[in-house]
C-alpha cells in the first residue's frame, strides 16, 4: 500500500471515529440514555434561569439528555411544554410549576407514559401523580424573613422589647396565592412576628394581613409596587413605615421604588427595614447601597445537584435520599421531600455566602 493511501485510509477513519463519538453526545437522548424534561415557570425571574443551567450541568454529569423549558408565567404555555415532553418521550419530569394545582391532566397522561415526576422548589398539587419534591425549607424562610424584619428594628423573636423600643409601623406582603411557598414564608414569617403584633409593639396600620388581601399573584413586582404606593398614600400621611416584610427580592425592588417616590433613601427619611429571598444581583446591590436590608440565599446549585441525584436514585431502583415525610401534604398525598437550608443575608456576609461561594460573580455587583 502507497503512503498516500495508507494516509487516506486513516483519515477516513478519523473522520468516521469523529461523527460516531458525536451521536452519543449533545443533549439529546440516543441510544440507552434517558431523557428528562425540565420545566421552569419564567425568565423574569433570574433565580429560575439558575436553577435551569445547574439542572442541565448537574443530569449531564450523570449521564441524562435534558430537554429545558421556560413557561413565561403562562399556565397554557407550561401545560403544553410538559405535554410535547411527555410526547417527545421524556423519561423524568422536573417541573417548577406556574400553579401547582393546574397539572393533574398532563401528569395523569405522564404517569400512563411511566414518566417519574419530581415537583422543583414548587410543591406539585391535587394529583397523586408526583413522586418526589426537592425544595428548600420554605417555613424555615419564613422565619428566617420575620427575624430579619424584627432584628432590623432591634427586636429578637421570643424576647420581650426592650424599655421604650417601637411601637414599629409595619406592613407585610406574601408571595403569589397559586403557590404554595407563598403561605408557607407567610406562615413562617408571622409565627415570629404576631407575637409582637399581639403586644402592640408592632403594628400594621393599613390593618392588611392574612395571605387573601397581601398575597402578590404571580410574585409580580409591579403589583407590589402599587400596592405599597396605595398603602402608602392611605396610611403613610402622617407616620413613617418603619418595616416591610417582602417574600421575594422582586417584589422588594417594587416596594423600594414605591418608597423611593414618596421621598425615602434620604437622611430626612430612611429607607425601612426591607426582606426578600432569592439573593438576586440587582437586590444584593440595592442591600450594598442601604435600600433593602436582607434577601435570603436558596443556593440553586445545590437543589439542582440533589434533584438530579434523587432522579437517578429512583431510575435505578435505589433508596431515594429524602428527610421529610410530613410536610407536604398536597391535597391527594404527603409527598416525600428533601429540603435544603436557606441562609440569611445582609451586607455582613454576602460577600462570604454569594461571592467566595462562586453564586454571584463579585464584578456583577459593581
Ligand atoms: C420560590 C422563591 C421565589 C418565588 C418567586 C417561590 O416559589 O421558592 O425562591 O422567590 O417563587 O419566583
Amino acid at each position: 500500500m502507497s503512503k498516500k493511501l495508507l494516509y487516506n485510509l486513516l483519515a477516513v477513519l478519523v473522520l468516521l471515529s469523529l461523527v460516531l463519538a458525536g451521536c452519543g453526545g449533545g443533549s439529546s437522548a440516543g441510544g440507552d440514555q434517558k431523557l428528562v424534561g425540565i420545566s421552569m415557570p419564567t425568565k423574569t425571574s433570574t433565580r429560575w434561569i439558575s436553577d435551569g443551567e445547574s439542572m442541565v450541568k448537574s443530569f449531564e454529569e450523570l449521564g441524562y439528555a435534558t430537554d429545558l423549558q421556560f413557561a413565561d408565567n403562562d399556565i397554557p404555555n407550561q401545560i403544553a411544554q410538559i405535554e410535547n415532553m411527555v410526547t417527545k418521550g421524556a423519561d423524568v419530569l422536573v417541573i417548577a410549576a406556574i400553579d401547582g394545582s393546574t397539572l393533574s391532566d398532563v401528569l395523569a397522561k405522564a404517569k400512563e407514559a411511566g414518566v417519574l415526576v419530581i415537583a422543583y422548589d414548587r410543591l406539585i398539587s391535587k394529583t397523586e401523580n408526583v413522586d418526589y419534591y426537592a425544595t428548600f425549607d420554605n417555613f424555615g424562610v419564613g422565619v428566617i424573613q420575620g427575624t430579619q424584619l424584627l432584628n432590623g428594628l432591634g427586636l429578637t423573636p421570643g424576647e420581650a422589647a426592650p424599655a421604650g423600643v417601637g411601637p414599629f409601623n409595619v406592613e407585610l406582603f406574601g408571595g403569589s396565592p397559586d403557590d404554595t411557598n407563598a403561605f408557607y414564608f407567610y406562615d413562617g414569617a408571622m409565627s415570629v412576628i404576631q407575637p409582637f403584633i399581639d403586644s402592640g409593639t408592632v403594628v400594621i396600620p393599613s390593618g392588611q394581613m392574612g395571605m387573601d388581601v397581601v398575597g402578590t399573584l404571580r410574585w409580580d413586582g409591579a403589583v407590589a409596587q402599587s400596592r405599597m404606593e396605595n398603602l402608602l398614600s392611605a396610611n403613610y400621611t402622617d407616620k413613617r413605615v418603619d418595616g416591610v416584610l417582602s417574600p421575594y427580592d422582586g417584589l422588594s425592588r417594587g416596594i423600594i421604588a414605591a418608597l423611593r417616590g414618596v421621598g425615602y433613601g434620604t437622611a430626612d427619611q430612611p429607607w425601612p427595614v426591607i426582606t426578600g429571598q432569592d439573593a438576586e444581583v440587582a437586590s444584593v446591590k440595592a442591600m450594598i447601597a442601604g435600600e433593602q436590608t436582607y434577601t435570603v440565599f436558596k443556593d440553586t446549585r445545590e437543589l439542582a445537584a440533589q434533584t438530579a441525584k434523587m432522579v437517578d436514585q429512583a431510575l435505578k431502583g435505589e433508596t431515594v435520599d429524602v428527610n421529610d415525610t410530613k410536610t407536604y401534604d398536597n391535597g391527594v398525598k404527603v409527598v416525600p421531600s428533601y429540603l435544603l437550608t436557606p441562609y440569611s443575608v445582609d451586607v455582613t456576609n454576602y460577600e462570604k455566602l454569594l461571592v467566595d461561594s462562586g453564586y454571584i460573580k463579585a464584578e456583577d455587583l459593581k
